[in-house]
């Protein structure tokens, strides 16, 4: 049903395969094999002769249903999920890479994404080249012969700095590699990177996908000849996405646009507030016309998303004090939760940068990160501003 409803359509209904029972919500299938009429069958299914289900480490139809929702509302051909977001990037390089290749990748990715591609990849001969995430000419110089792989995050974490998809997938075709984007920070609902050009998605479901924050998942979409090898390394390997995690995905699907759009509409009211606050040196919301990548960010994004990052007068002990005063909003580093959360990105998150390179990559020690919720904005505000208001 890709093609003829719409993305709000799809995320309650894309996937649904109903048991003889005939349930209305998705079933929850919770069993490790499946049962055979005949030992002919049997041996049809492993071979692939006949489609279906064999052992839960391959498939499941509780975790097909999940993959099926959420290739429909990316626009792609397949979804392979994985047990997390983490699992899926390391399934996405190990289905498509081998020894002696390379990476050029964002400087602003995830901070375990990184240790991933240089400190674990990189014992097993695949190289990544770190790159400005704003400047699509740095890229294309880091281009080696044998570069696979273009590996990006926008809006990145936690400045919100975008990249532009667009000119990043451009480049990649005409080095020979294929564009990979982490689309945790706006989902589906918000941004569509292979309808920009891009060739692999990885999710972390773990955030926004579920929306509550309660299980993890992960995920890789693109084109059925690239997901072979991702599902060969999954059902190989066995990183496999749970069927109950699988069951409660689903659930949060069906409210992704919804969720999404008062993520938007929270955080562009809190940045706006911030912004005007005389403690407050400076406010970074793609929403915001101040954004310096404002006009990119609303050309490729539905709206700004969910999270916002500010930076406080006094530095680290001011930072501090204002996340210490909070009541309401949870010191934690999770993100995409209907419970806005706040960090201090340079004493966890990034913390095992040296100073040079968290001042060099703008993650300054006054720089506090939000995820903004769902509650009402002005208990956020007024959260904030206990601390903020005696800096
Ligand atoms: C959390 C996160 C991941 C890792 O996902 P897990 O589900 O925690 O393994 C990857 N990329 C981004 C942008 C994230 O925020």
């Amino acid at each position: 049903m890709t093609e003829e409803y719409e993305l709000e359509t799809l995320a309650v209904r894309a996937g649904i395969a109903r048991s003889q029972f005939h349930e209305h919500s998705e079933a929850m299938f919770l069993t490790s094999s499946f049962v055979f009429d005949s030992a002919a069958q049997a041996a049809a299914r492993f071979s692939g002769a006949e489609p279906g289900n064999i052992y839960a480490r391959f498939t499941n139809p509780t975790v097909t249903m999940f993959e099926q929702r959420l290739a429909a509302l990316e626009g792609a051909e397949r979804c392979v999920a994985f047990a997390s977001g983490m699992a899926a990037i390391l399934g996405s390089v190990m289905g498509l890479m081998k020894a002696g290749e390379h990476i050029v990748a964002s400087r602003s990715i995830f901070g375990s994404t990184v240790q991933l591609f240089s400190n674990i990849l990189g014992r097993f001969g695949i190289e990544t080249t770190y790159v400005s995430p704003t400047d699509p000419e740095e890229w294309r110089r880091a281009v080696k012969p044998n570069t696979r792989l273009f590996f990006v995050e926008s809006p990145s974490n936690p400045l919100t700095e975008v990249s532009d998809i667009a000119a990043l997938a451009k480049i990649a075709h005409e080095s020979g590699a294929w564009l990979a984007v982490d689309n945790c920070f706006c989902s589906p609902a918000l941004q569509q990177p292979l309808k920009l050009g891009a060739d692999i998605i990885i999710h972390s479901a773990t955030k926004y996908l579920d929306g509550q924050g309660r299980v993890l998942g992960g995920a890789v979409l693109g084109k059925k000849e690239l997901m072979e090898g991702v599902y060969t390394f999954l059902r190989t390997a066995g990183p496999t996405l749970s069927a109950f995690n699988a069951w409660v995905l689903l659930k949060g699907l069906e409210t992704l646009s919804l969720r999404m759009e008062a993520h938007s509409r929270h955080a562009l009211e809190l940045a706006t507030w911030l912004e005007t606050h005389p403690k407050v040196t400076r406010v970074l919301y793609p929403g915001l016309p101040s954004h310096p990548q404002h006009a990119l960010a609303m050309k490729q994004q539905k709206t700004g998303g969910g999270i916002v990052a500010f930076e406080v007068v006094g530095g680290k002990d001011a930072a501090w004090q204002v996340i210490d005063s909070t009541r309401l909003l949870s010191i934690t580093a999770n993100l995409g939760d209907a419970k806005t959360t706040i960090t201090h990105p340079a004493s966890t998150t990034h913390s095992r940068m040296t100073p040079e390179q968290r001042a060099a990559a703008g993650i300054g020690e006054g720089l506090i990160r939000i995820a903004v919720g769902l509650e009402a904005v002005s208990d956020l505000k007024a959260d904030l501003a206990r601390g903020l208001d005696r800096l």
